[in-house]
């Protein structure tokens, strides 16, 4: 069926040596690992990090991407540049880049197809803000962002992709969404993409993030709807993060 995947945002941490060290760690210790594993470095650590991944079972992913190719676009990164780095997958449309950079839906759009024209593996990123959900919005929101966020994906395409469902909440605050509640809008999620793309739906993997740790890993992989997690500070350390990966063993 699904295969899980554990994904390591590092967000804006790591410099090349840092980027290093820690692959080096984390490697003997996922290297047994059923679920499939992702590091995503800045843009600056993608190298070191691929280079020090080589050969195990750890893929990289960049944090970001630009829709466009190439072109006069002072200070953005194209996919076909983290195509040339060795990066297999890409995240779209993280909540940090909705709320400093001023990131739509739309432009999630963009960079989704531009992930697809650059054979990215795109893990396209939605959830509520704390208003949204006490204001009882949160599948709205949700749902929103998904059908928005997905636009003129095709089905054969679909099957590709990753989802993660990150309530902004939860982020970082140490706050994560009970099993129960992000099993509730993870359903609801892949409701929304049945709706879109029929059966293949059953086969697209959604993840959940906002303060994953080692201690909380399992029950929300109990679930039936969540196939893995998108952890931030975690991931920065290799035993914390080689414990999530490692939830079932
Ligand atoms: P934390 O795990 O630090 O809450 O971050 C979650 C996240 O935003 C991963 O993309």
């Amino acid at each position: 069926m699904r295969r899980p995947i554990i994904a390591g945002n590092w967000k804006m941490h790591n410099t090349t040596e840092e980027a290093r060290d820690l692959v080096t760690l984390l490697r003997p210790l996922v290297g047994t690992a059923r679920a499939e594993v992702v590091v995503c470095p800045p843009f600056t650590a993608i190298a070191a990090t691929v280079n020090a991944a080589s050969g195990s079972n750890i893929s990289v992913g960049a944090q970001d991407l630009f829709w466009e190719d190439k072109g006069a676009y002072t200070g953005e990164v194209s996919g076909p540049m983290l195509r040339d780095l060795g990066c297999r997958y890409v995240i779209i449309g993280h909540s940090e880049r909705r709320q400093y950079f001023g990131e739509t839906d739309a432009i999630v759009n963009k960079k989704l197809l531009a992930a697809y024209r650059n054979e990215l593996l795109p893990i396209v990123c939605v959830g509520e803000t704390l208003a949204e959900r006490e204001a009882g919005h949160t599948l709205e929101v949700v749902g929103r962002q998904v059908r928005e966020g997905l636009k003129g994906l095709e089905t054969g395409q679909a099957r590709d992709l990753v989802v993660a469902y990150e309530p902004v909440w939860a982020i970082g605050t140490g706050k994560t969404a009970t099993a129960a509640d992000a099993q509730e809008v993870i359903a609801y999620i892949r409701k929304t993409l049945g709706e879109m793309y029929g059966e293949t739906a059953a086969a697209i993997r959604i993840q959940y993030g906002g303060s994953v740790k080692p201690e909380n890993i399992a029950e929300l992989m109990a679930q039936p709807d969540i196939d893995g997690a998108l952890v931030g500070g975690a991931s920065l350390d290799a035993v914390s993060f080689a414990a999530i990966v490692n939830y079932d063993q």
